[in-house]
């Protein structure tokens, strides 16, 4: 999932600071999992910056929705008399989401509430990790399942690079060292032989480097 983090109340309170009358809007998926910009986050967010308005003798106008995905139009139509109704609007969703009612309210403000962070999973309460960059061509097949370009600091398709301490990396000694996962996931499946396969120089073309990328599935197209 994506996984979000909130701005701080001082920020986003700044952010609003010239207008009155705010939409805030959560997303009830990913970003609600990460318990960033659910509905009930949404609340605690639009009762601080009501109280901290207050306080700073400049009241403000909030209304909260949460919709349950902001990446698409078919839930994000529901918003539009709320949008009318008021000067801004917050997305307490993903970059996608924040990006997606600035389309389609091509005259109103909208603002990001989140800080997105990475594609992850959760590791443990209140933990969560980044596993994938979204690099376009995945190689997990070649890794056990480990994805040495998101979690090895030096990003090495044909490692390790030796400098590793007590299966930690050296770069960081706080996270285990990817090639070191790899190596015993490789064992585990009976894929060992793997290691000594040389990976070429990965095809970065699908990747980010070349701008916003689109996915057109032609099969589900009418
Ligand atoms: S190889 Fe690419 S797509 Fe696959 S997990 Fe790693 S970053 Fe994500
Ligand atoms: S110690 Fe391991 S994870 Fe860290 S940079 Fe070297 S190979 Fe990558």
């Amino acid at each position: 999932m994506i996984v979000a983090s909130p701005k701080s109340i001082p920020e986003l309170k700044e952010i609003i600071q010239s207008h009155q009358k705010v939409l805030l809007v959560g997303c009830g998926t990913c970003v609600t999992v990460c318990l960033a910009g659910g509905e009930r986050e949404v609340s605690i967010m639009a009762y601080a910056l009501r109280m901290a308005r207050k306080l700073a003798s400049n009241p403000v106008r909030i209304e909260q929705i949460t919709i349950e995905r902001q990446c698409e139009n078919e839930f994000i139509k529901d918003l539009t008399a709320a949008v009318d109704r008021n000067e801004a609007v917050v997305s307490f969703a993903c970059g996608a989401g924040v990006q997606a009612l600035a389309e389609r309210f091509p005259n109103k403000p909208v603002y990001a509430g989140l800080n997105t962070q990475f594609l992850g999973i959760l590791e443990e309460q209140a933990v969560w990790t980044e596993k994938c960059m979204a690099c376009g061509d995945c190689l997990l097949h070649k890794f056990g399942g480990i994805c040495p370009v998101t979690r090895c600091a030096k990003r090495m398709l044909n490692g390790p690079c030796g400098g590793s301490q007590e299966d930690h990396c050296e770069v960081d000694p706080d996270r285990p060292c990817a090639w070191q996962l790899i190596y015993k996931r490789l064992g585990a499946i009976g894929q060992l032989d793997r290691m000594e396969d040389i990976v070429p120089p990965k095809d970065w073309r699908n990747a980010w480097h070349a701008g916003a990328r689109k996915v057109v599935r032609k099969e589900h197209r009418t």
